[in-house]
């Protein structure tokens, strides 16, 4: 059985590590090519885009794919609808691998919010000291709110049309205690950041917790229904979709 797995995500990453072992799975680890120093996953790479949904079809014909598993970050929303009709395209059977999102508790002082505009929106008029912790690509609605200090994390460098920030330059994981640290350090008065699901940027939720700072979390686009969370889950259904005698055409 031939895999296709499109990832960027540390649910990949784990995803890869079990399809590595198997004799009977031939697997492929795709990445959009955006970061610089990628970790090497332990299958075959390939990277940058496919050109759309046609692209991928044609990629998945010609590699003889069986099951594909978009196993992309919940905010790539592109790929995810890529991945979709392409794989309805071949007739072959489409696994999603996502974690599930964070979820509230009682301490949490969250604002929700649908997307970035909104977040920039959430931040209000008087001038704050802002942890944007959302990666590099979607900082462009912030400009609508110069008032505010933005400390930007990221991990490739970025050069922000923002009069004041500040950035640092770092790959996760980063624990509750370090994130503290920083918040404090920064005299951050609230976080903007994605609601990733993701175990290697938590700490700055729990961190926040601590500290009773309030926090702007854009909620996901997707309710991800169709989403198993765990690498092993994927990992289980690859296996009976290939139990299965697939029909296949473009
Ligand atoms: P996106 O808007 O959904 O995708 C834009 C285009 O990038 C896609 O149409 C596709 O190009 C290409 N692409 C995306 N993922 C790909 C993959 N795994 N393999 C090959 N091509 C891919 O995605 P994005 O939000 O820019 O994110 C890009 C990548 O970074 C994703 O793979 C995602 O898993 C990872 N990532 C994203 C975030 C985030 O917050 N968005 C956070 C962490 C990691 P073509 O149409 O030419 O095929």
């Amino acid at each position: 059985m031939r895999v296709l797995v499109l990832g960027g995500t540390s649910e990949a990453s784990g995803l890869a590590a079990l399809l590595a072992k198997r004799r009977d799975i031939e697997a492929f680890m795709s990445f959009a090519g955006r970061t610089k120093a990628p970790v090497a996953p332990p299958i075959p790479l390939r990277s940058g885009g496919f050109g759309g949904a046609d692209g991928l079809a044609l990629y998945l014909q010609a590699e003889r794919i069986d099951v594909v598993v978009d196993a992309t970050h919940p905010f790539a929303e592109q790929i995810s609808r890529n991945a979709e009709a392409a794989a309805q395209r071949c007739d072959i059977p489409l696994v999603i691998l996502s974690r599930p999102p964070w979820t509230r508790e009682a301490a949490d002082r969250w604002i929700d919010v649908p997307d970035m505009a909104s977040a920039a929106a959430a931040l209000g008029r008087e001038s704050r000291r802002v942890f944007l912790a959302i990666g590099r690509l979607q900082i462009a609605p912030f400009e609508a709110a110069p008032q505010h200090f933005y400390l930007i994390r990221s991990i490739e460098p970025v050069a922000p049309s923002i009069p004041r920030h500040r950035v640092i330059e770092a790959r996760g994981p980063f624990d509750a205690e370090a994130e503290e640290r920083l918040l404090c350090d920064e005299m951050i008065d609230i976080i903007v950041t994605k609601n990733s699901g993701a175990d290697a940027v938590f700490g700055k939720i729990l961190a926040a917790r601590r500290l009773g700072l309030p926090v702007v979390m854009v909620e996901r686009p997707s309710n991800g229904a169709n989403a198993v969370h765990d690498p092993t889950e994927a990992l289980d259904l690859i296996l009976r979709h290939g139990a299965r005698p697939a029909p296949r055409g473009v």
